[in-house]
């Protein structure tokens, strides 16, 4: 699950990182109270505006903005509050904004001296690590570093079991060419968000840019946190910062049901019982010259109602030109599912995409004959690559 930047910043900062302040607000007006509010708390005078959306490189898109007064805090946020943003990491559609940071400015007036740095905590599954990476090239595209200037990208591998060692966030203090005040305010920076990313279960923090002011502070200006949804039942409380406005809605309303829906670019839809079979599914409608519209895991029970709400969820899906429904009837009866197909069918009325059934597994030939005797629109298949070809032959 991702969280937005103030989200972020505030989960940052409840384990002690330090972070550039910032009030969230919905509308115009808000965003000037906030700014009123975040001049008294921090005495700042000038403001940044920044989109809220699940999405990087909102500066490149005209989504941060510095604002001088109150007349352009009001300005700024108007405009981003309600404009789609497209930037390098959204679709070309963009993403809608419904509410802007306001933001003290770090960047001091006339300061020439600040420096970004680049910095991420995330699982390194070949070592079976934590990880810091970092890099002295802050504030843009880490993967343009990665790309130009490799030996600029810094690693620190973490066991564990024994956590950040005090060497290792001297280490990354050290790399990034800081000494004196800015060295300290490092190590403590780099200590408090390995704690962060640990007890809030994270599986990516990314701080891009990581800010040192010319009077030597260390903080957070971004915070990208991906949290990981296996563990969210023992933080309730960052369970609740989900904001569904963000995700594929076919997704969230599948979630709902229980599905495991995952929307992809084809026009092939797919239902299938397991993630095994759906990924070899997917597979072999793609070898045979075919582009899966979805994955699907229907689970286990594969009755009539699920089997409806699995057809529903597709059907959203206006690209779909073709089902492919393949279930091994290995606890659940093919017969019992083909009636559920039979049945979810008649129920739904108006499917107007050809469907291919196979059924494999407990009472197959019952299945087989009750599609073939169904009277409707469905081709029954029995071998997998047959269910794949027979997809084909409809599409064409
Ligand atoms: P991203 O573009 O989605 O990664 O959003 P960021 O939060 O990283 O902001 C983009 C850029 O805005 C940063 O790289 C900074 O250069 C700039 N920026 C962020 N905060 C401030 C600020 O307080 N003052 C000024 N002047 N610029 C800022
Ligand atoms: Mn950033």
């Amino acid at each position: 699950m991702n969280l937005h930047e103030y989200q972020g910043k505030e989960l940052l900062s409840s384990f002690g990182v330090r972070i550039q302040r910032g009030i969230v607000a919905q509308s115009a007006d808000e965003a000037v109270e906030a700014a009123k509010k975040l001049t008294e708390e921090t005495g700042t005078g000038w403001h940044v505006i920044k989109a809220q959306v699940h999405a990087g490189g909102r500066g490149k898109g005209g989504g941060v903005k510095l604002a001088k007064n109150l007349d352009e805090v009001k300005e700024l946020a108007g405009q981003i509050i309600g404009m789609n943003l497209i930037t390098p990491q959204t679709s070309a559609e963009g993403k809608k904004v419904h509410q802007v940071l306001v933001a003290e400015d770090v960047y001091y007036p006339g300061d020439n001296e600040p420096e970004e740095y680049y910095m991420s905590v995330l699982l390194n599954r070949g070592a079976g690590k934590n990880m810091i990476m970092y890099s002295t090239e802050g504030g843009m595209d880490i993967e343009q570093v990665a790309e130009e200037t490799p030996h600029l990208i810094f690693t620190e591998e973490i066991d564990p079991a024994l956590g950040l060692l005090p060497f290792q966030a001297r280490r990354v203090a050290f790399n990034l060419g800081l000494s004196g005040t800015a060295f300290k305010e490092m190590t403590k920076f780099v200590t408090a968000l390995y704690t962060a990313y640990v007890k809030s279960d994270a599986s990516l923090f990314e701080i891009n840019p990581v800010l040192k002011t010319s009077d030597d502070k260390i903080m957070a200006v971004d915070s990208k946190v991906t949290l990981d949804g296996n563990a969210l039942f023992r933080h309730k409380d960052l369970a609740e910062l989900r904001d569904t406005r963000e995700e594929n809605p076919i997704e969230v309303e599948a979630g709902e049901l229980g599905l495991n829906y995952v929307d992809l670019d084809g026009n092939v839809g797919c239902m299938v019982n397991g993630a095994g079979l759906a990924m070899a599914t997917m597979d072999l409608i793609k070898q045979a010259g075919g582009d899966p519209a979805n994955f699907l895991d229907v689970g286990g029970t594969a009755d009539a109602a699920r089997v409806e709400a699995a057809f529903n969820i597709i059907l959203k899906d206006p690209n779909v030109k073709a089902i492919l429904i393949n279930i091994f009837g290995g606890i659940v009866r093919c017969d019992r599912v083909a009636q559920g197909v039979i049945d979810a069918y008649k129920n739904i009325g108006n499917i107007s995409v050809p469907i291919i059934v196979r059924l494999q597994g407990t009472n197959a030939d019952i299945a087989k004959e009750l599609i073939d005797n169904s009277g409707l629109d469905v081709l029954s298949a029995t071998e997998f690559q047959e269910a794949a070809d027979k997809v084909q032959e409809v599409l064409s």
